[in-house]
């Protein structure tokens, strides 16, 4: 077995583990990062990423636009039926694949962060110390540990957290598609039981993805069939479906995605993105909330250190705090929106209001956007 001192070893090299690397890796702490899939790779995801981030993505040398993100500045919704109501995006965001966001901050990560791929398998906590496993039999030692494993992991099972044990009834589906869509918008199509994101990435390429509960999934013999009866009542769908071609060989998709609260400390391991607590999708806000974690965790466990505390007491209560301020609101307005959209007399209604009140639209999305993270 091998076994190596770190001061923090980060699990999940998503955007939250990935950021929180970056972060840390100039002030010279002794970093691991278990990360158990080789970059690049496509995740299922809207890859709408709001421009609250970018200050903060520039502090750690990233800089998406140099890498072909394209700029998105509006925003357009529909009705089930496919009725649009368009409106300016508040912030404003931009457009890039996971596949090239995630390897664009790996490859920003210096020798001087340890990068293990690999699964982490358990993670026990004794005497101010922890000792992760991994799926290859290493064993490691550190003094603190970032759980940025994202929606779902086997680790939430092994750590016995409350969400894990909760059916869920939603899945999601992506696929990059060629198409002729404006490159400034992201549009959000509603269909029955779900909702369906398009916005353009740094290839050119459409990425569609959408999320639906099971129940209306299952009235559909498969993907194909599902866009082809259920999701095509939409007419913005069924344009998009008959007229786009579909880049990927076969669409990804997952399952069992959560919106069940989260701790966000968990046996003493800092939570982090995902791991602490999922927005809905249709908010297009969980990738900058992951960023802005990494920050307040980062900063949080800088000034400790600075200070030669290190107290886990304290970080842990700041931690916290901080996280419950900047992101409760959010994920209670998420809910909120979500539950009116898939209410078919609620959202009939609220998308009447909106076309009679344009200006409601900005200032629902400012509900669950922050400001600039500087
Ligand atoms: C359908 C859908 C659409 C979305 N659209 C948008 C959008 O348009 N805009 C937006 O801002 N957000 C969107 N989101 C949310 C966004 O995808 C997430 O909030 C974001 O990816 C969270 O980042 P993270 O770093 O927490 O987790 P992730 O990016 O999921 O990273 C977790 C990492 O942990 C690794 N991992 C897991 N378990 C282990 C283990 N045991 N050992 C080692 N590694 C492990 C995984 O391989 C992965 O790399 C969407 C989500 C869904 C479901």
């Amino acid at each position: 077995m091998h076994q190596k001192e770190y001061d923090i070893v980060i699990i999940g090299g998503g955007l939250a583990g990935l950021c929180t690397a970056l972060h840390l890796q100039r002030h010279h702490i002794r970093i691991l990062l278990i990360e158990k899939q080789e970059y690049p790779k496509h995740r299922v995801c809207g890859e709408y990423v709001s421009n609250e981030v970018l200050p903060y993505l520039n502090t750690l040398g990233i800089d998406p636009q140099a890498h072909g993100a394209i700029t998105i500045s509006r925003f357009e919704i529909s009705t089930r039926e496919g009725e649009t109501i368009e409106s300016d995006l508040p912030l404003g965001g931009f457009g890039i694949s996971r596949y090239a966001l995630d390897k664009l901050l790996f490859d920003a990560l210096d020798s001087s962060t340890n990068v293990l791929f690999d699964t982490a398998v358990s993670i026990t906590y004794l005497n101010d110390e922890f000792t992760v496993l991994t799926q290859n039999k290493k064993a490691v030692k550190c003094r603190f540990v970032v759980g940025s494993f994202g929606k779902r992991s086997l680790l939430d099972k092994r750590l016995g957290r409350d969400f894990i044990n909760k059916r869920t009834h939603w899945m999601a589906v992506k696929a990059h598609y060629d198409f002729d869509f404006p490159e400034d918008m992201v549009a959000l199509h509603n269909f029955e039981g779900g909702y369906c994101g398009l916005s353009k990435t740094e290839t050119g390429a459409v990425n569609a993805c959408y999320l639906t509960t099971l129940k209306s999934f299952n009235k559909a013999n498969g993907i194909e069939d599902f866009q082809k009866t259920i999701m095509s009542k939409n007419k913005k769908l069924d344009y998009f479906f008959k007229n786009a071609r579909q880049i990927f060989e076969k669409s990804l998709s997952i399952s069992q995605i959560s919106f069940a609260k989260k701790s966000v400390i968990h046996n003493h391991i800092f939570m982090l993105g995902d791991s602490a607590g999922l927005i809905h999708p249709l908010c297009g806000n969980g990738m900058a909330m992951a960023i802005h974690a990494a920050k307040i965790f980062s900063e949080i466990y800088l000034e400790e250190i600075h200070q030669k505390n290190s107290d886990r007491e304290v970080l842990e209560s700041a931690y916290q705090n901080m996280w419950k301020t900047t992101f409760s609101e959010r994920l209670r307005a998420g809910a909120r929106i979500q539950r009116l959209l898939l209410n078919d007399t609620a959202s009939a209604f609220t998308y009447k209001a909106i076309s009679r009140f344009p200006s409601i639209l900005p200032y629902v999305i400012r509900k669950t956007h922050g400001s600039l993270m500087v």
